[in-house]
């Protein structure tokens, strides 16, 4: 019979990616408990499940795309009694959690793939993800094909976690990147430079990263703060990222900075404001 994929978690990233799959020409039932989330996807052409449990029980391959570890062990133990051959979870949930679900669902017979992904919702969007996958071979070959069509893949190693890892070590990269981008260009700006300038100049320059080539330009100069990346998530990914080295006996300086930056910014825009609103706190203490 056809594979029917499942797709569970239509939020900033799923609601991007799971229309790939439809448009690709796949059979695809989705769940997410905000109506107005399965709304959307049903209005695309896909199917919607009143459960994830009922979903599981029609679908071969699942995709979760959850907001936090917690959900997506709660998740994953409610698609076990549906049996799907395969569970591929594109969430952010640091390694001992990839680890822990994979061996609970390889205790039922279930394949797991550890599959975070980069790149935002506008990365989602345009298909342009980069997609970070630790899987046994023989799955890899079954599920890269519909990974690719989210963006690019990288088969990372055979055991789960290792692609959260990798994921890790990206997102603290980012944050990194966009606290020092937000201090370099509150001292621009106060010293009369244009803004718009010095992402010309700093992406022609070594100082050229992330938040200058992407996050500034999209979401911090329009004024719009709306990247769609929740400041709460960013620092979920942080907390896992520096537990993680901590655990490893491997010393971070810079990251739990950042990090201090990303608990001011929730502190004083919420815990759902965009996390590009770091650049708002540090503006605010420049006097800009
Ligand atoms: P989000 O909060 O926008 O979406 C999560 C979705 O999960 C929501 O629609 C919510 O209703 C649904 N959900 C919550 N609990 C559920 C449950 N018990 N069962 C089923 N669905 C449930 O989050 P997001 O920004 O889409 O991120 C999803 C994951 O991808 C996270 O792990 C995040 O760290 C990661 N990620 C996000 C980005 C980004 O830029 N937004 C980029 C890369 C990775």
């Amino acid at each position: 019979r056809v594979t029917v994929l499942g797709f569970i978690g239509l939020g900033s990233m799923g609601s991007a990616m799971a229309p790939h799959l439809l448009a690709a020409g796949h059979k695809v039932v989705a769940f997410d408990p905000s109506a107005a989330a399965v709304d959307a996807f049903r209005a695309g052409g896909g199917d919607v499940a009143a459960s994830a449990a009922d979903l599981s029980a029609q679908a071969d391959i699942v995709f979760l795309s959850l907001p936090t570890p917690a959900i997506v062990q709660e998740v994953a133990r409610q698609v076990i009694p549906g049996k799907p051959r395969i569970v591929v979870d594109l969430s952010t949930t640091g390694p001992r959690a990839s680890i822990s679900v994979a061996q609970e669902l390889g205790a039922a017979g279930i394949g797991f793939v550890d599959a975070p992904v980069s790149g935002g919702r506008a990365g989602a969007l345009g298909a342009k993800l980069a997609l970070m996958v630790a899987c046994p071979l023989a799955i890899w070959n079954e599920v890269q094909p519909l990974l690719a069509l989210f963006g690019k893949t990288f088969h990372v190693g055979e055991g789960a976690g290792q692609a959260q890892t990798m994921k890790l070590v990206n997102n603290m990269l980012s944050v990194v990147a966009l606290a020092a981008t937000s201090e370099g260009m509150a001292m621009g700006v106060k010293a009369g430079l244009d803004p718009a300038v010095m992402l010309d100049v700093l992406n022609a320059s070594s100082g050229r990263n992330s938040a200058t080539t992407d996050k500034m330009p999209r979401a911090v100069l329009p004024g719009s703060f709306d990247f769609g990346f929740a400041t709460q998530l960013s620092l979920k990914d942080m907390k896992l990222c520096l537990d993680e080295a901590e655990a490893a006996g491997v010393p971070m300086i810079v990251g739990p900075a950042a990090r201090a930056m990303l608990n001011i910014t929730q502190a004083s825009y919420g815990p759902d404001s965009d996390f590009t609103s770091m650049a708002k706190v540090v503006e605010q203490w420049a006097g800009v």
